[in-house]
């Protein structure tokens, strides 16, 4: 496939998806640099889905999804979602992040100390002052969304090249060329769904930057002593200001710092005292004894200023899209993203509300 109708740069969830749909009414290409996808935030996420996670732009975008995610038709051959609930938790200070939370949200719970601590008995109930408990947090099988988009891409003539770092973008008459080591592509369009890495791609292909800043995320995998039971049924829990949350895994507990430090796009890793002082918060809420983690590993989250997704062909460049900034949603909003992407780069209507397309438009950058 030398010359596709799109090129689709970055090989995680937003660019495998969002080629998967497209791949109906297009051939697609995508380039992903490791020898394998969704090896950089993809596959170190929480996989957790909650409706009333992020603004109100986002809200609109996790409920698009949520339907794809449960019945996924054509990706998989049942619910990627299975339950899990999620209970924030507040002392005496947190409860504006609380009643913050809580507001505009729906299906959300309030849920007195004594009952927070009777979901999840690991809470110090001296120091709660308040719960929110929302039942319809999910976790997702990130594992099975991404097989399932790329057996979906396949199964359509598109096609995935590892080991691909693209290197340059060229404007050439109406097309694209895009360089990697090893290949040469054009196309009419390319989307830049590089993940912490698209602000290097624009200004590779000489377009505007988003101001797109990555932030590390780390977490942990800590056995669960034998004389705590029950464990594997617990909620998601977490600290109503973000930060600590914890949630079962697999038999295990993921106890994440809730760290947001500012970093370049690398292939990140934890930093010690990141982790000891989350762990040490996490301590401090809890009675859960901590011990040698068995496992740690961190991701990067990129926001833009506004903390919103940007998903739109950029105004500055015929036929460069944008799907990045997904911040710590990109799993459980890739199903509507993907489908925006679909539509606008294959001359369809949008199915998702004019003012939520013109919310996550990079067409708001320009303007500032
Ligand atoms: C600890 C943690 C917990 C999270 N929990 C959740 C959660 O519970 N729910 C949720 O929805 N989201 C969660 N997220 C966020 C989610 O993981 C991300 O938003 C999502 O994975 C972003 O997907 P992406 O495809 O944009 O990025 P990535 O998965 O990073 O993919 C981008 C790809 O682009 C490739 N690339 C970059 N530059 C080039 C180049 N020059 N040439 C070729 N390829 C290139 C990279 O190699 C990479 O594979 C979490 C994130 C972290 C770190």
């Amino acid at each position: 496939m030398t010359s596709p109708d799109i090129i689709v740069i970055g090989g995680g969830i937003a660019g495998i998806s969002a080629a998967a749909m497209m791949s109906e009414d297009a051939e697609v290409l995508v380039l992903e640099r490791e020898p394998q996808t969704g090896y950089h935030s993809t596959g170190r996420s929480a996989a957790t889905f909650i409706r009333n996670y992020g603004n109100a732009t986002l809200r609109a975008l996790n409920a698009a999804s949520e339907p794809v995610l449960a019945q996924p038709d054509g990706i998989a051959e049942s619910s990627l979602l299975s339950p899990r609930g999620e209970l924030l938790v507040a002392n005496e200070e947190e409860l504006d992040a609380l009643k913050a939370y809580a507001a505009g949200g729906s299906g959300i719970d309030h849920i007195t100390a004594d009952e927070a601590v009777q979901l999840v008995p690991i809470l110090k109930r001296d120091r709660l002052v308040a719960g929110l408990y929302e039942e319809s947090a999910q976790d997702i099988d990130v594992d099975r969304l991404l097989q399932g988009y790329i057996r979906l891409l396949r199964s359509r003539g598109g096609q995935i090249v590892t080991n691909s770092e693209v290197v340059a973008i060229i404007r050439e008459g109406n097309d694209w060329r895009v360089e990697t080591k090893g290949l040469s592509v054009t196309a009419p369009v390319v989307v830049n769904a590089a993940g912490a890495w698209a602000d290097i791609i624009a200004n590779m292909a000489g377009v505007q930057k988003i101001g797109l800043q990555p932030f590390r995320r780390s977490a942990v995998l800590m056995a669960v002593p034998s004389d705590i039971s029950g464990a594997e049924k617990w909620p998601l829990i977490a600290s109503a200001e973000e930060t600590w949350y914890a949630k079962p895994d697999a038999g295990k507990l993921l106890i994440s710092p809730a760290d947001e430090d500012p970093v370049d796009p690398h292939d990140v890793w934890p930093d010690d005292m990141v982790l000891a002082e989350g762990l040490h918060r996490f301590e401090e809420a809890t009675n859960f004894p901590i011990t040698r983690p068995t496992h740690s590993w961190a991701g990067l989250r990129s926001f833009t200023s506004d903390r919103t997704p940007v998903a739109g062909f950029a105004p500055d460049a015929p036929g460069f899209f944008w799907l990045a900034g997904q911040g710590g949603y990109g799993v459980q909003t890739s199903p509507a993203l993907a489908a925006l992407t679909h539509a606008l780069c294959c001359g369809k209507s949008p199915a998702l509300a004019t003012e939520v397309v013109t919310a996550i438009s990079p067409a708001r950058f320009a303007l500032g």
